[in-house]
């Protein structure tokens, strides 16, 4: 598949000072960019049919961002109609004592996509190179082998019929900051704020570096990192809906064939 825009390359050092929040550079009509995005989106759903039908691959989805990056709305406005049977969303907090006891992969592990399905992870096993590493959770020698480990994960899903698209939903400071105000001034919108945001928030630069780190290292032929300006939530949502739908074309389910000829089958 030819390289989509937004896709980071293996082996170069991932820049996110230098890589856009803001859809100017590539698009500045809303209405046409929404007028796309409700095309793909009719597309996407007849893909995800043909998909959980043909049964036989999956679609893995990881979504990362600061606070307020928008992971939530992503997925309420790229799932919209799609058939809620063939999707498993998965959201991954601190983890639980029983979790913690065993290797962090493993409650990651459970929740990858089964056969047919199309996997959402909203955070996923790289907070623990980002949260655990920059909030000092674990020490350096318990997190530092993980990006290896991680692409060599990915590597046993990609090989076992998981295509993996991971984006990085890139945000500017100052957004994050309009963000964070809008969640305190809108009641409906108080409970996805709390004060630890604005810990988090002291620690972008730590984040930064970590996320830099993070994609650079683990950006694999087969399991691409995407950076995505998403300051504007319109942009944010076509190129990532974009990508998706060009990725499920490659993918090219089919529906599977069958052992009878429908011409010949009377019910009575
Ligand atoms: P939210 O996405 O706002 O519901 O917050 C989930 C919280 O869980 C975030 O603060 C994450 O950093 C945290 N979290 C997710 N995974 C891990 C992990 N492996 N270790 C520690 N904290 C985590
Ligand atoms: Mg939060």
């Amino acid at each position: 598949m030819n390289k989509s825009q937004h896709q980071l390359a293996p082996g170069e050092p991932a820049n996110l000072s230098e890589l856009p929040t803001s859809s100017k550079p590539f698009h500045d009509d809303r209405d046409a960019a929404e007028k796309e995005f409700r095309k793909l989106r009719k597309q996407f759903i007849t893909w995800q049919r043909a998909l959980w039908a043909e049964g036989r691959q999956q679609l893995l989805i990881v979504l990362q961002a600061m606070d307020a990056g928008g992971k939530d709305g992503t997925i309420r406005k790229l799932f919209m109609g799609v058939n809620p049977q063939g999707v498993h969303v998965a959201s991954f907090k601190a983890p639980s004592v029983r979790e913690l006891a065993h290797d962090f992969l493993w409650r990651v592990h459970r929740d990858v996509p089964a056969a047919g399905m199309i996997g959402v992870f909203n955070r996923s096993h790289y907070e623990d190179v980002l949260v655990v590493r920059v909030n000092r959770l674990a020490p350096r020698e318990a997190w530092e082998p993980r990006f290896q480990q991680i692409n060599d994960f990915e590597r046993l899903l990609a090989e076992t019929g998981t295509r993996i698209l991971k984006f990085y939903l890139h945000i500017s400071r100052d957004e994050q900051r309009k963000r964070f105000q809008d969640r305190l001034d809108r009641p409906e919108k108080n409970f996805k704020f709390s004060l630890d945001d604005l810990e988090k928030r002291k620690q972008w630069d730590d984040y930064r570096f970590a996320y830099e780190d993070a994609l650079t290292r683990c950006t694999t032929d087969w399991a691409p990192w995407y950076a995505i300006p998403s300051n504007q939530k319109w942009y944010r949502n076509l190129a990532i809906m974009r990508i998706v739908v060009k990725t499920l074309e490659d993918m090219n389910p089919t529906y599977p064939t069958i052992d009878y000829d429908p011409k010949q089958v009377k019910i009575d």
